[in-house]
């Protein structure tokens, strides 16, 4: 028992570091996902910024042409007045062009503020486009070195996959099973010493018997409490802190327990 639990063990050593690695893969995703997102965002405010721009020369031209319209109806009413010779007609014409030159200033004052408006909205065009080229150029550095580190953890999983291949064919057939599913459930390690009398994973007290079973490893014993599978730490009393079995330590026989 204790032998299939210490190639197991090994198993485990590696799956921590796969899992480690898969934890600052996601990491540096996010990281990358993050600075398109920042890109994505200002490319749109670019776009939008663009249509308004078309809109707002839109009106100006619009405007522009109706006030041409009025300038020429103005002229033509002026040439009319050149030709009559009834006051009332005449002031009738009168107050018709003077109509016609209010609402024509109304419309100038409309325009002007329309080219106000256009020139703001160049300008902020001008910055977000200046942030959106500074922010590719800042970042094209950092997405290059996240895509490098990716590339070495997807190296380092390969090679520690090879390694726990090689193990995995060695290992008993009845209790890996157990432990890759309570590893998937996990996601940490499941094969744990006894320490202090206690689930080291958990840290739940164990009964006597427990700790018993645990000792004379005959069979496979389960934490009660989290389902993890204990062993028993060689080489030290319970107290050790996670050694491995592997590393047994000669101890001068002394009156231990
Ligand atoms: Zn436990």
């Amino acid at each position: 028992m204790q032998k299939a639990l210490t190639l197991i063990l090994d198993i485990q050593e590696i799956d921590m570091q796969m899992i480690r690695l898969m934890r600052l893969k996601r990491e540096r995703q996010k990281e990358l996902s993050n600075i398109d997102s920042i890109k994505k965002d200002l490319q749109r405010k670019v776009l939008m910024k663009e249509s308004e721009i078309i809109e707002y020369k839109k009106n100006i031209r619009l405007d522009e042409g109706e006030i041409q319209t009025v300038v020429e109806n103005t002229k033509k009413l002026e040439g009319q007045q050149g030709a009559i010779r009834k006051v009332e007609e005449f002031n009738a014409l009168s107050q018709e062009i003077s109509s016609l030159e209010r609402d024509r200033s109304a419309k100038e004052q409309r325009l002007s503020d329309l080219y106000d408006k256009l020139a703001g909205e160049e300008d902020i065009y001008k910055t977000l486009k200046e942030s959106l080229s500074t922010t590719a150029d800042s970042s094209r550095e950092l997405v290059d070195e996240i895509n490098d580190s990716i590339h070495r953890i997807d190296e380092e999983g390969r090679i520690l996959k090879g390694q726990r291949d090689k193990l995995a064919v060695k290992a008993d057939s009845e209790i890996f099973p157990i432990y890759e599913r309570l590893l998937r459930n996990k996601k940490n390690r499941v094969v744990v010493p006894i320490e202090h009398r206690s689930c080291s994973g958990c840290h739940i007290v164990l009964t006597a018997q427990d700790e018993n079973l645990v000792r004379k490893g005959e069979r496979l014993t389960f934490c009660e409490h989290c389902s993890r599978i204990l062993f028993w730490p060689e080489g030290e009393a319970a107290e050790a802190s996670g050694t491995r079995p592997r590393q047994r330590r000669r101890r001068a026989p002394t009156k231990s327990a």
